[in-house]
């Protein structure tokens, strides 16, 4: 039985899939959520698969007891879903930075531990829970192999003049300074299974894939390389998303640090909690309290911070059709992509020059699910497409192993 372990591990959260892999991964044993990791009554909430939802409240000093919990769940007679912990066949890590070093998911060997270490100082936020989740799987299950998995690799196929930065070329010498991007996993998984949907070759194929999530970023694919992708160095860059700004000039930061007396803590506060959705519209960072305000209360902040956020990805979209010479798909994932139709609607409007012409009553009904939205006569299909990171990760994950 190959059961894959999927982790993924935050400052103060562990999340968890088990995942058999016998029908490619379509049999999903448990998944759950450790809360509150390090703080005081962290909480578990567990869902094994044909068992009533689990809930239990404990004392979880730190991510190697946070797992050692999970696991111990995992095996339990009544909560559980496997007999012993030696029905787990390998563990797979959801990685958030692999720096230039990893274009690939990797095996965890002592090098590759190494590395993952080495790439804390260009993700402080991320890598180090990610490293952490490694290490103490290590102590808790020596035997069972381990694979990192990179939200950075994907795009790692960018060329170079796409992901400089027109800074002083020590910068990237020394400090590696260069955009990495995200959501690597998603755009591909969103992209394959689109082109397998769609019947599309995905080796000979133009793409713009568009994760909207609470981090939202947009990445152009051509032929099944990623060549350009709006989240850079950090997830800041790019879209305007939840709390986040996306694109600023930089400028203007400096002026708002200097003029409020700002230091570095509360200026990376503004742009990656303060900004976004939430900052415009001083209503929420959540999509469906966005479109309630603006559509039920006429609320005008709700109403233009849903503009802005659609207008940046349709200009994203237009610098992106320009990079691949021309766009044959276009893909929404992500809890906005796949479940908006606002703002699906708003990014596709008025896009006929570019041959993106969707379904208006369709696209009204999709919601959660893979399906087509464009009409049958645009030149560019347009379909929503459920992202499943850890069904990526688990099946890296034996693939490497096997
Ligand atoms: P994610 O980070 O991919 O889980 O996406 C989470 C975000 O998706 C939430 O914060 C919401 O903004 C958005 N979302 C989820 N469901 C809906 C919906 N039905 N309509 C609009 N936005 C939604």
């Amino acid at each position: 039985m190959k059961n894959i372990l999927v982790l993924n591990c935050g400052s103060s959260s562990i999340k968890y899939q088990l995942i058999n892999m016998a029908n490619n991964g379509a049999d999903l044993l448990a998944k759950g959520l450790l809360d509150r990791v390090g703080l005081d009554n962290s909480k578990l909430s567990h869902k094994a698969k044909d068992k009533e939802p689990y809930e239990t409240t404990h004392e979880v000093s730190d991510h190697e007891a946070g797992i050692d919990l999970i696991l111990k769940v995992l095996v339990d007679p009544e909560k559980g879903v496997i007999n012993s912990l030696d029905d787990i066949f390998a563990v797979g890590h959801r990685v958030a930075h692999g720096g230039e070093k990893f274009s690939e998911s990797a095996l965890i060997t002592e090098d590759v531990r190494k590395n993952i270490e080495k790439c804390i100082e260009l993700a402080p936020l991320h890598n180090p829970a990610n490293h952490k989740g490694i290490t103490s799987m290590q102590k808790l299950l020596p035997e069972i192999p381990q694979v990192a998995v990179f939200d950075t690799a994907f795009h790692q196929t960018m060329p170079q003049y796409a992901y400089m930065y027109p800074l002083p070329y020590e910068l990237y010498e020394e400090d590696k300074i260069r955009r990495y991007g995200f959501h690597g996993t998603s755009h591909k998984f969103v992209f394959e299974n689109a082109c397998e949907t769609l019947n599309l070759d995905k080796n000979n194929i133009k793409a713009i894939t568009c994760h909207l999530g609470n981090g939202a970023s947009i990445a152009a694919i051509k032929d099944g390389n990623s060549i350009d992708t709006s989240m850079g160095l950090t997830p800041v860059e790019g879209l305007m998303m939840g709390t986040r700004t996306g694109d600023l000039d930089l400028g203007a930061l400096l002026y708002i640090m200097r003029k409020k007396g700002h230091d570095l803590d509360q200026a990376n506060a503004l742009i990656n909690k303060k900004s976004g959705v939430h900052g415009i519209s001083g209503v929420s960072y959540d999509m469906r309290d966005i479109e309630d305000a603006a559509f039920k209360d006429g609320n005008k902040r709700a109403q233009l911070a849903l503009n802005m956020y659609s207008y940046r990805i349709r200009k994203y979209i237009g610098a992106y059709a320009t990079a691949l010479n021309g766009v044959d798909l276009i893909v929404f994932t992500g809890g906005i992509g796949e479940n908006s139709e606002v703002v699906r609607q708003a990014v596709c409007e008025n896009m006929d020059f570019l041959g993106i012409k969707i379904d208006e009553e369709k696209n009204q009904k999709i919601r959660g699910k893979c399906e087509l939205i464009s009409v049958p006569e645009s030149k560019v299909k347009v379909i929503v497409t459920p992202t499943n990171e850890e069904l990526v990760i688990a099946r890296d994950t034996a693939r490497i192993v096997e």
